[in-house]
């Protein structure tokens, strides 16, 4: 997070700010309004653990349960230093309209846990991700409220929660959450749905722009689960990337980073992608030269000269004090929430493009329902029929939100607001029937 005003800075206001333009547009019941602008339940616990020390220690956790109209609560769990209940409420609203973008039936929820999991060991992590699903127990359930990962969560993590609610409720319930491995009931595909949904959904708005997307240069923040997945697809699409970061620094090549994959290998051994300079399978600094590599900032990948740039690790990322200098004429939201309103505002006065992190990186939620179905019926769909109806998914979310911004002539943001508002407020006249 830059600096900047407080209202600049909180997610929650970002989101109803949101809302409000998108209901500028389109006239929402004002009990529904409200609704929307308060979330059905918000939810604190402390979670005490004892630690590999002896010594005991109690974290901070939330569950916030956003809307539940179209279907259960759904959204992810995230463990990080810098969550808090207004993180959570935003993240908890977006999952909201996120789901009814892309068509699946459930309402919109998100939880986390203020901490850095890097100062946690495996085992104090295990106790602690336990011991928050017994405090969520009440609340959670597959017709309920189904967790997934996200920031610093996986599917071994998504596994406990799993493993401790079947404990507590006495029998197995994998559709509790979504997100696991493919051992605990998880899905093919989930692990790279949400790279691979922001790929099909830039193609597709690439096609609608007109634009040839080979050789296009691109700028990805955040290189995690997210972040690595697309830049594999990109890159054997024939974009070009030039840039990456991750929480402590980057590389950029202009004329592109060779291998994608030789980069991932040589982050999961070294711990970090700064210096990750990679000719063949040789990461080495000796290298930087011959490729004509620079070092980057985190923040330094967002303002590159490059067509697209991709926010793929934490809200807040584009902000008043670094969108005028940014170059791309695309930005493609994968992280949750990356561009506050302010910033917003400067880009599109700018004529730059947002297509927005409620269409970009639905494709996560979309194989989490294909995840909690198959649970439900205890069936097991092969890979192949998983991504074609990922790609399915998305392509029939990206027309959607392109027509209504055709048809109100709105930015894609608000098309894929009134996209959501219409479904939900379907949901709610056929409620109140
Ligand atoms: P992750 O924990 O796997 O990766 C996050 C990445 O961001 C890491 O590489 C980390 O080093 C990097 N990062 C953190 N702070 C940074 C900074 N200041 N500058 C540059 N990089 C930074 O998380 P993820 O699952 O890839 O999630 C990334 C984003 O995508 C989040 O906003 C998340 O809410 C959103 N998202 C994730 C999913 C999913 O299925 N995992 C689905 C939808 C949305």
């Amino acid at each position: 997070m830059q600096g900047g005003s407080l209202h600049e800075h909180n997610p929650w206001e970002q989101a109803k700010s949101q809302l409000a333009s998108a209901e500028a547009h389109f006239a929402l019941p004002p009990l529904l309004s409200s609704r929307l602008e308060h979330p059905d339940r918000v939810l604190e616990v402390s979670v005490p653990i004892a630690m590999d020390d002896g010594s005991i220690k109690t974290f901070q956790g939330f569950r916030v349960q956003h809307n539940n109209l179209r279907g259960p609560y759904k959204g992810g769990l995230r463990y990080h230093q810098r969550v808090d209940m207004n993180e959570v409420k935003a993240l908890a609203f977006w999952m909201t309209m996120k789901n009814a973008v892309v068509d699946v039936p459930f309402g919109g929820g998100k939880g986390g846990i203020a901490l850095n999991p890097k100062e946690l060991s495996e085992g104090e992590l295990e106790r602690l991700t336990r011991e928050f699903t017994r405090k969520l127990f009440p609340v959670i359930g597959p017709s309920l409220d189904v967790p997934a990962p996200d920031i610093n969560t996986n599917p071994k993590i998504m596994g406990w929660v799993a493993d401790e609610y079947a404990k507590l409720r006495g029998k197995k319930e994998p559709a509790v959450v979504t997100g696991k491995a493919l051992a605990d009931g998880g899905s093919e595909g989930r692990e790279e749905a949400t790279g691979l949904g922001g790929f099909f959904v830039l193609s597709k708005m690439l096609q609608k722009f007109g634009k040839d997307p080979s050789g296009m240069t691109v700028a990805i923040q955040g290189f995690g689960n997210v972040g690595s997945f697309l830049a594999e697809h990109l890159e054997k699409a024939g974009l070009k990337i030039v840039a990456l970061s991750d929480s402590k620094g980057g590389l950029y090549i202009p004329n592109g980073i060779p291998s994608i994959a030789a980069v991932e290998e040589c982050k999961r051994k070294s711990g970090k992608l700064a210096g990750c300079y990679c000719v063949g399978t040789v990461c080495d600094i000796e290298n930087k030269g011959k490729l004509g590599a620079q070092e980057l900032s985190p923040e330094g990948v967002l303002t590159l000269p490059v067509d697209i740039i991709i926010p793929a690790a934490l809200e807040d990322s584009i902000t008043e004090e670094n969108a005028a200098n940014i170059k791309a004429s695309i930005v493609l939201e994968m992280a949750n929430g990356p561009t506050t309103f302010v910033a917003e505002t400067i880009l599109k006065e700018r004529g730059v493009t947002i297509i927005p992190d409620i269409l970009a990186n639905a494709g996560g939620v979309a194989v989490s329902y294909f995840e909690w179905r198959q649970n439900l019926d205890n069936e097991h769909w092969d890979k192949e029929k998983v991504l074609s109806l990922l790609k399915e998914k998305m392509n029939t979310a990206t027309e959607a939100v392109w027509s209504a911004s055709q048809k109100y002539q709105v930015t894609l943001r608000e098309a894929a607001y009134l996209v959501a508002l219409e479904r939900l407020e379907k949901s709610f006249d056929s409620a109140k029937a």
